[in-house]
């Protein structure tokens, strides 16, 4: 930001700070009662510090005693904690669902997604980090990519990093639980980063991601490679796992079955499979589970599987795939309840990452400006339904801000263990577990936070999306799809401010209009850049140099 830019916002920020930052409620001898303090459309709600190194939430007690009400009634009723499962699907669109405006409308329905989220409550403003890898680091860490080091998805074997963080799964398996891993990984390959050794009791699916197993087989995509013996050899011999593995805790994997393009168009089905059979082994268990339950789809390129060429009425082959993914999410659902744990088992269905358009048509779709690889709402906003049929209500809808590193404290809020969450260094993460479980729940998460390569990107708060870095992608035109080919990352020369209630798809900055944003922006950040200075940022683990 140029230094005349940020004199101007700040005298202007100073006149508004302390009217901003110190409302009268704060000081009157008769302040409001908790009942207008708690209100959705109180701007500073009351927060809670637990400590220096959790992420502040809000204070919303009376939906706190509702879930805590609710969950114990539930361990009465089973005799144990709640399950846990995570639906992850690999680069879906904020909009491909029907029910988040998808589906029929984009040539690929997903009824049985649509009928998940009429049964639970559907997310509309739920974040991931703008790639893979990161992504999936923060679900099983709680912690942001600036936080855990790793800035991009591991490739062709290389290292990863998750091995430096504590995951979810090794708590939860401190907690009691029996823990799954099925389907795609993608967080390092090295023995050290595989699944069964950073938690999971068994893992069986693949250490990468779909394109490399195939991207150099195909020739239609890369000619180059495919059609010629030398440099196919020579990949070949890239050392990486090129197969679908299996394995468990703390033991080596084994190879199931090649990852050559019908390996990997028919893998989501065996990962389907394998995840129905280990929840029907479950149903007579006297532990709980937590099932890590990766896609495959619909990362690209998808390969239709077995049956689903031309099911999509659009016939793309991405379009096939969701119509696949949705049948498996109905399978499994399915499944939970004629096994009879469906009221007791916590389900959440998200993406990685926000749509991918570098490989259009091979893409989904958004109605967000950007796509993967960039902080723009295309690139970190995904659709989020979670699934408890009997605690959350059916057919609920929110736009409160949910955070993916906030899947980590929800977990092990469900699982009665908060007292295992780590102390020796920061958690991004907040118990969204009252959110989701009470009735009325509204979001305990105040402000989310966009870290992209070591750099600090920009606030969501409320409504309002503000940068201070942007991945210059163009203006909108036609040439402008793609945000990891194409992107550029720049400073902004100044901040720039989108409402997105009004301008979903970030086209209108206003912050001319808007400069009261400015110091609840200034503080927001400078409150989050001081966690750094207790709990600096690690070493990236995975980055471009
Ligand atoms: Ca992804």
């Amino acid at each position: 930001m140029k230094k005349r830019n940020v004199g101007i916002l700040l005298l202007m920020a100073a006149i508004l700070l302390s009217w901003v930052l110190h409302p009268a409620m704060a000081t009157s001898a008769n302040p409001p009662p908790m009942a207008a303090l708690l209100h959705p459309d109180n701007p500073f709600p009351p927060i809670t510090r637990e400590r220096d190194s959790l992420q502040p939430y809000i204070t919303r007690p009376e939906q706190a005693k509702e879930t805590s009400d609710k969950l114990a009634a539930l361990e009465k009723k089973f005799g144990k904690k709640p399950n846990i499962i995570v639906l992850l699907v690999d680069d879906m669109g904020w909009g491909d669902p029907g029910c988040f405006g998808g589906g029929e409308a984009v040539g690929a329905p997903t009824p049985k997604i649509d009928k998940m989220a009429a049964e639970g409550l559907r997310l509309t403003s739920t974040y991931s980090q703008h790639t893979c890898t990161p992504t999936r680091a923060t679900m099983l860490s709680g912690r942001l990519n600036i936080r855990h080091g790793i800035y991009r998805p591991p490739m062709y074997g290389e290292r990863g990093g998750i091995a430096e963080e504590v995951t979810v799964a090794s708590l939860l398996k401190r907690a009691g639980y029996t823990t799954c891993a099925v389907g795609k990984w993608h967080l390092g390959e090295t023995k050290e980063n595989q699944p069964q050794n950073n938690g999971f009791d068994e893992f069986f699916g693949f250490l990468g991601v779909s394109n490399i197993y195939t991207e150099w087989r195909d020739p239609y995509f890369n000619p180059e490679i495919a059609n010629n013996p030398f440099f196919r050899g020579a990949i070949e011999k890239f050392p990486f796992s090129k197969h679908m593995v299996k394995g468990k805790r703390g033991g080596d994997l084994e190879n199931v079955k090649l990852l050559d393009i019908p390996g990997l168009a028919n893998c989501d089905i065996d990962f389907k499979n394998y995840s129905v059979e280990f929840i029907k082994q479950q149903a007579d268990s006297d532990k709980p589970f937590f099932l890590w339950h990766c896609f495959s789809k619909v990362h690209f390129d998808n390969y239709p599987a077995e049956g689903y060429a031309g099911r999509s009425p659009s016939k793309y082959p991405y379009k096939d795939g969701m119509v696949e993914v949705d049948d498996i999410v109905g399978e499994i659902l399915q499944t939970l309840k004629d096994t009879g744990q469906a009221e007791n088992t916590f389900v959440l269905f998200t993406s990685d990452n926000g749509v991918e358009e570098d490989t259009w048509p091979d893409a989904g779709y958004a109605p967000w400006r950007g796509s993967k690889g960039t902080s723009w709402e295309g690139g970190v906003r995904v659709s989020g339904i979670v699934w408890m049929p009997g605690s959350i209500k059916a057919g609920r809808v929110s736009d409160g801000l949910v955070d993916l590193a906030d899947f980590f404290n929800t977990s092990l809020a469900l699982a009665g263990r908060k007292d295992l969450i780590p102390r020796d260094r920061y958690i991004d993460g907040v118990d969204q577990s009252s959110f989701f479980l009470a009735d009325k729940g509204l979001s305990n998460r105040n402000i989310v936070y966009f870290w992209s390569d070591g750099r600090f990107h920009a606030i969501r708060w409320r409504e309002y999306k503000i940068y201070t870095h942007i991945v210059n992608i163009g203006n909108g035109s036609y040439s402008a799809m793609g945000g990891m080919n194409q992107g550029t990352v720049e400073t902004a020369d100044k901040a720039f401010a989108f409402n997105l209630y009004v301008d979903p798809r970030e086209r209108r900055p206003m912050v001319i209009r808007k400069t009261w944003l400015a110091p609840i922006m200034m503080k927001v950040r400078a409150e989050h850049m001081r966690t750094f200075q207790k709990y600096p940022a690690k070493k990236p683990v995975v980055n471009l140099e």
